[in-house]
């Protein structure tokens, strides 16, 4: 049975951190899939086709949407990024926690398929702290650092939709947080938990 209570998503501004914590999260885990969303942007140093991203055209992608194969996608930072349905289907089914890393757009639209799924807000203490992150991890231009600093403060316009808030100051805290936020779901009530639960009851 489908259990949506197995979703998590977290989301925040870029350079927050979100992507170390998760990487870190697969480390100490073995019943977490991370959903692999498909993206139009251009491949990073260091990324791997398949593995962080599903790198695809512009046509691909909207061909995609077209014929309904996702289950939300946004346009972020002037690229297309979505989640495909079918693999977080098979997932959910076969009972594994699946984790989303997806803007606030994407969250709201999951919440409204999956009103279980846990949503985590990871974000730095301040707006300076996060813009020498992004200087220092030198991945993009100073053009596309001021955008994204542009769009992390619209980012965190989106905080008070989350069930919980990581400010992520120091890692080794920010994870212990993360990883007992993830081992707690296994315990989340639902209507139907607990419906078949009275049901045990009831015999
Ligand atoms: P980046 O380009 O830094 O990998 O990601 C840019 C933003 O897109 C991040 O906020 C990330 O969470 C978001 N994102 C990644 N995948 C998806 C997706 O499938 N759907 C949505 N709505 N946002 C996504």
């Amino acid at each position: 049975m489908m259990l949506d209570s197995n979703i998590i998503i977290i989301s925040g501004p870029s350079g927050a951190g979100k992507s170390s914590l998760c990487n870190e999260l697969l480390k100490h885990t073995n019943n977490v899939y991370f959903s692999i969303s498909s993206t139009t942007r251009k491949m990073r140093e260091g990324e791997i086709d398949g593995v962080h991203y599903h790198f695809i055209t512009e046509n691909e992608f909207l061909d995609g949407i077209k014929n309904n194969i996702f289950l939300e996608w946004a346009k972020v930072h002037n690229n297309y990024y979505g989640t495909q349905n079918s693999q977080v289907i098979n997932a959910l089914n076969s009972g594994k926690i699946v984790l989303f890393d997806i803007d606030i757009q994407g969250q709201k639209s999951i919440k409204k398929h999956y009103p279980n799924a846990t949503s985590i807000f990871i974000t730095t203490p301040n707006k300076s702290i996060l813009e020498s992150r992004l200087k220092s991890r030198a991945l993009d231009n100073q053009k596309i650092i001021e955008d994204r600093l542009e769009l992390a403060f619209n980012e965190m316009q989106g905080i008070d939709n989350f069930d919980f808030i990581i400010i992520n100051d120091d890692f080794n805290n920010a994870f212990d947080g993360f990883l007992g936020i993830v081992k707690s779901i296994k315990f989340k009530n639902t209507k139907s938990k607990s419906q078949k639960i009275l049901q045990l009851w009831q015999k």
